[in-house]
C-alpha cells in the first residue's frame, strides 16, 4: 500500500516549484490533492486546482471548503507553502513591503490553517507542514525582511504543534537551502550573466548543486505521512549539508 492511499491534502503554492513536487509526489503516493494557489491554470489532473490569496482571508476560507468538497469531504494533510521572496538590509525596505511579505509568508499560513483546522481534527491522520527556510536560523546577508518573516514560521510551527498535540495534529517544518524552483531561476535571468551566476550559486553549495524540488518534496512527504507518526515540532533541514556542516551559506 502506498504511503497516502485513502489521505486527502491541501498544498498551497502548489502551482509551482517545492509545492508543485510536493502536490505530485503525494498524488503519486496514494493521497487526493488539491492545490491552492494565485494561479493554479498550469495544474492537471489527478491534481484539483483552486484559486486562492492566501492574503485574503475570506478568498482561502472559499477554497478551502470548496477543495475540501472537491476531495469528497475531510483533509488530513496540509502543506503550507505558499511564500514570495525579499531581498536587501533592514534599510531597502520600507514598511509597506515589511507588510507585504509577512502578509504572505506568515499571516497566509496562519489564515489556512485556521480554515483547515475542523477538517483536520476529524482526521485520524492528521499532519502539518509549513515550507519555512534555512533563512529561519542562518542570519544570511541581505535577507532581512525574508529571513524575519521564516524565522516567525519556525516559532508558529512550534507553538502550532504544542498547542494541537493532545488533538492528534502533527505540526512540522523543512527548511530547504537554495532549491532550483521557477523563483530562483527568475532571480538567475535577471543576473547580467545567468551562467556564471549559477555556477557561482552551485560552487557554494556543500554539495555543489541547488537542491531539487523534488528532494524538498521527500522529505514534506515524510513529515505528512504516517511514517513520521511520533514526529511533531521539528524542523527539517533539507539545504545539502548547507547549515549542518557549519559551511558559509550563500
Ligand atoms: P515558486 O515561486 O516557484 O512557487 C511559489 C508558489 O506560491 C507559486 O505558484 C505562487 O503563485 C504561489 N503564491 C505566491 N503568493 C501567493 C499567494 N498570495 N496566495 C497563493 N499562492 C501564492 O517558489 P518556490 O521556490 O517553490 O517556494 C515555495 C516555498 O519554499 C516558499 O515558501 C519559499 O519561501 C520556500 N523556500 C524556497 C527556497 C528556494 O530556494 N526556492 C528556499 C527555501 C524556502
Amino acid at each position: 500500500m502506498s504511503d497516502f492511499e485513502g489521505l486527502k491534502a491541501l498544498v498551497t503554492g502548489g502551482a509551482s516549484g517545492i509545492g508543485r513536487a510536493t502536490a505530485e509526489l503525494l498524488a503519486e503516493r496514494g493521497a487526493q490533492v488539491a492545490v491552492l494557489d494565485l494561479d493554479p491554470s498550469s495544474v492537471d489532473k489527478p491534481l484539483l486546482a483552486h484559486r486562492a490569496d492566501v492574503t485574503d482571508d475570506a478568498s482561502v476560507r472559499q477554497a478551502v471548503t470548496a477543495a475540501v468538497a472537491g476531495l469528497g469531504g475531510g483533509l488530513d494533510v496540509l502543506v503550507n507553502n505558499a511564500g514570495i521572496g525579499a531581498r536587501g538590509t533592514v534599510e531597502d525596505n520600507p514598511d509597506d513591503e515589511w507588510h507585504r511579505v509577512y502578509d504572505v509568508n506568515v499571516l497566509g499560513m496562519v489564515r489556512t490553517t485556521r480554515a483547515c483546522l475542523p477538517h483536520l481534527r476529524a482526521s485520524r491522520h492528521a499532519a502539518i507542514v509549513n515550507t519555512c527556510s534555512v533563512a529561519a536560523t542562518a542570519g544570511l546577508p541581505q535577507r532581512a525582511l525574508y529571513s524575519a518573516t521564516k524565522g516567525a514560521v519556525h516559532s508558529l510551527t512550534l507553538a502550532m504543534a504544542a498547542d494541537h498535540v493532545r488533538e492528534g495534529i502533527r505540526v512540522n517544518c523543512v527548511n530547504p537551502g537554495t532549491v532550483d524552483t521557477p523563483w530562483v531561476g527568475r532571480l538567475l535571468d535577471a543576473a547580467p550573466d545567468p551562467a556564471a551566476e549559477r555556477a557561482a550559486l552551485e560552487a557554494r553549495q556543500p554539495t555543489g548543486r541547488l537542491v531539487s524540488p523534488a528532494e524538498v518534496a521527500g522529505a514534506i512527504a515524510y513529515l505528512a505521512s504516517p511514517l513520521s507518526g511520533a514526529t511533531t515540532g521539528t524542523a527539517l533541514a533539507v539545504d545539502g549539508g548547507m547549515q549542518g556542516l557549519r559551511l558559509r551559506p550563500v
